[in-house]
This record gives C-alpha cells, structure tokens and sequence, in this order.
C-alpha cells in the first residue's frame, strides 16, 4: 500500500554540512520523526543521484558555483514547499564573506588547483529561487528543525521569532556586553536561539540574520559613541549578515 506521509527531503550544495550534523546527532528525535513523514534524501544517510519530488525540501548551503545553482533549481522545481535550513542558505553567512572582498585580494593565496573550480558570485539561495521559509541560523537549532518539519506536515502555519537578540538575552538576566565595550549585535539580529552566545559571555555575531524593524543609523552611532569605527562595524556586521543588510554598505562604505 502507498504511504500517505508527506515526504520530505533534505539537500546540501556549498557550506560546512553542521546544518545537517546538528541535526542527525539526535537519532531519537529522527527515528520519531519519521513516524510522522517519509524522509527521501538525506546526506550521509540516504542519498540519491536523482532528486525527486517532495512535499517538503530543506536546503542547507549558499550557492558559490553552477552546480550548486544547477542543484537548487532542480529541487525548487520538484519540492512544493522549499526551506531555506540555515545561515549559509538564508544570508550566505561566513562563505559569502567572499562577496565584499574584491578578488585581487585573495587570489595569490589560492592553491593553484583551486583557480579551476568554477565559481560564481556567493549568495544566498533566495536570489536564485523563490524560499518559503527560513530556518535561520549557523547552525540553526536542532528543536527548531524539528518543530518546522511537524508543523508543515500538519499544514501549520509556520512563523519566524521576530524580536532581536536583546530580549531573550535580558530575560536571561546576562551583563550586557555593549556596557564592556564590545561589539554585541543582538539588538539588530533576529533571536529566537535563546542568546546562546551571550549566556557564554560571548557576542552575538548576527547569524540569524537581520531584524525587519532594526534601527541601523542608532546602532552605529552608538558604536561609534564608545570607539569603534566604521570599519570595525562594518566588517563585523557583513561576517554573517551581510548580504541580507544591504543598507550597512551605504551607511559603512
Ligand atoms: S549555516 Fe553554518 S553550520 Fe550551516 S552550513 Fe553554513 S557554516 Fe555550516
Ligand atoms: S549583550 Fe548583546 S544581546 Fe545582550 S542585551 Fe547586550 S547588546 Fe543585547
Ligand atoms: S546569539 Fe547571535 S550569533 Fe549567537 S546564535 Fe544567537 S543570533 Fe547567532
């Protein structure tokens, strides 16, 4: 008898693979998953050559090379709804750093087989195809993942955390690092991860992206206020960030 679980597969082009490992380290809540679907591809685990219809695909990577574009517009057309699974494919993240860096630079650091790989301009995946939705994050968290599988097998709407990095944080009643002089991004990044890193005492890099309703210009100036310049801004905004904030290389040039 034909299964009538949704299928969902899950595909990778250019990026470190962490999206998928945070997620196949929990084999329990992978077992329990496919109760619910029927997973069709997935690295390491279940992969084939031919990329096949789904109900779901997750992406994880950004697309650095035609293949990866070639990949990307293949699953887009046969997935009814596609995911963008973390901050390589929702921003491009650190690899798409590569975008803000004129060639000259870099390319006498270059292993010499390295100048035949094909590549293209870094970027995110929804320059190339239309997203549905976004699991943000390096990597994105593992609940997260799982929660988004569920609920779009049960045609729940799924909704993104909003609010920036600073209201989870203050609820967790962390020193705010601004206060020490350092560059914290959290009131312009989108939460949603619990501020994991400043619970750590470390800053928040922006790898969730960009909040909608971010007043960049005040965030600058308060920067500016305690010291840094517009470069230290600016190199730390574009680190993860940088393709989904446009407006900080006119503010930053
Ligand atoms: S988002 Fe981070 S963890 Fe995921 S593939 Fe990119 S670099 Fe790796
Ligand atoms: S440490 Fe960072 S995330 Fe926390 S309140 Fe300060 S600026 Fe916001
Ligand atoms: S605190 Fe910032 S850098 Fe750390 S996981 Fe959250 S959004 Fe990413």
């Amino acid at each position: 008898m034909k299964s009538t679980k949704p299928t969902v597969g899950f595909y990778s082009i250019t990026g470190c693979a962490g999206c998928l490992l945070s997620f196949i380290f929990n084999e329990k809540e992978i077992v329990q998953m496919t109760k619910l679907v029927t997973i069709v591809s997935f690295p390491f685990i279940h992969e084939s050559a031919e990329i096949k219809e789904v109900d779901v695909a997750f992406m994880e990577g950004l697309v650095a090379s035609p293949e990866d574009e070639e990949v990307l517009k293949e699953v887009r057309k046969k997935a009814k709804t596609l995911v963008a699974l973390g901050a390589c494919a929702h921003t491009a993240c650190i690899p798409g750093y590569r975008h803000f860096v004129p060639k000259d630079s870099y390319a006498r650091l270059m292993y010499e087989k390295l100048h035949k790989i094909k590549t293209i301009e870094p970027g995110p995946i929804d320059k190339y195809v239309q997203v549905d939705f976004t699991i943000p994050g390096c990597p994105p968290n593992k609940r997260e993942i799982i929660k988004s599988v569920v609920n779009l097998c049960l045609k729940k709407q799924l909704k993104n955390y909003t609010s920036p990095v600073c209201v989870e944080c203050r609820r967790n009643n962390n020193r705010c690092l601004l206060e020490e002089n350092r560059i914290c991004l959290g009131p312009i990044t989108r939460g949603g991860c619990n501020a994991i890193c400043t619970n750590s005492h470390f800053e928040c890099w922006g790898c969730r992206g960009p909040t909608d309703d971010m007043n960049l210009p005040a965030f600058i100036e308060l920067l500016e206020g305690k010291g840094f310049t517009k470069r230290d801004i600016r190199e730390r905004i574009i680190a993860f960030s940088g393709q989904k904030n446009p407006k900080v290389l006119e503010v930053l040039p």
